[in-house]
């Protein structure tokens, strides 16, 4: 078989699945969101600001994508949720296959909202959908503001972008204007959340964008 028939099968069979894990995630209730990124670039940090706001009002559930530790599924668990880890052994993006292992192994009936924290890799994990109802992705002011068009298909399937590490920009050469533009003109219905974990900022907004997505997806009836 040839290179190009093994790809094309393999996003075939990627899709099917799913299909199948997002119909399952919707008759449960489940809201899920596939958090993706570059390698630092604040998914965990983001997570763990999000939990620690809406574990309150909402059952959330947690997969860890990690090429080989279990560092970040540690630091989840630590904020009483459960999380289910995915070691890749180096694989650089999850699939849905991945992640229908991991949702059999939760009690789907217990969870409002499921957050997937991908591999960090702007490539790939934008190309694998795996069940989710949005793409979330975190992009930083330290990796320039180049990204957008370097990796546009991240941005492109992104509802919403976190523009993180807003406090250090100052000691970047990051243009927000040249940022802003590039993301409008590859995305122009993304949401732009500007956060600082570390000073604590913007994430509110952002945990009420994400309440108010569940609480539309509950109005539509899905
Ligand atoms: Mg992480
Ligand atoms: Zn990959």
């Amino acid at each position: 078989m040839s290179e190009i028939k093994v790809i094309t099968n393999m996003l075939k069979v990627n899709e099917e699945i799913n299909v199948q894990n997002r119909r399952m995630l919707t008759e449960k209730g489940v809201y899920t969101i596939n958090l993706m990124s570059a390698p630092g670039a604040g998914k965990t940090s983001i997570l763990e600001k999000l939990i620690s706001r809406l574990k309150g009002d909402l059952r959330i559930a947690v997969v860890e994508g990690d090429l080989y530790t279990t560092k970040d599924a540690q630091r989840i668990e630590a904020h009483g949720v459960p999380v289910v880890q995915i070691n890749t052994e180096g694989a650089c993006h999850l699939d849905a296959s991945l992640i229908k292992d991991a949702i059999d192994s939760l009690n789907l009936n217990e969870i409002d909202l499921l957050i997937i924290e991908n591999i960090g890799n702007l490539v790939c994990p934008a190309e694998f959908e795996v069940g989710e109802d949005i793409k979330v992705m975190v992009s930083s002011t330290t990796e320039g503001n180049d990204k957008p068009l370097k990796y546009p298909l991240m941005y492109e399937k992104s509802s919403a972008i976190i523009l993180n590490k807003i406090d250090l920009t100052e000691f970047t050469n990051f243009d927000k204007q040249e940022f802003y533009k590039d993301v409008k003109s590859i995305n122009a219905d993304a949401v732009v959340f500007e956060t600082s974990c570390t000073k604590d900022s913007g994430i509110d907004e952002f945990c009420l964008w994400v309440k108010n997505k569940i609480d539309e997806n509950k109005a539509k009836g899905c």
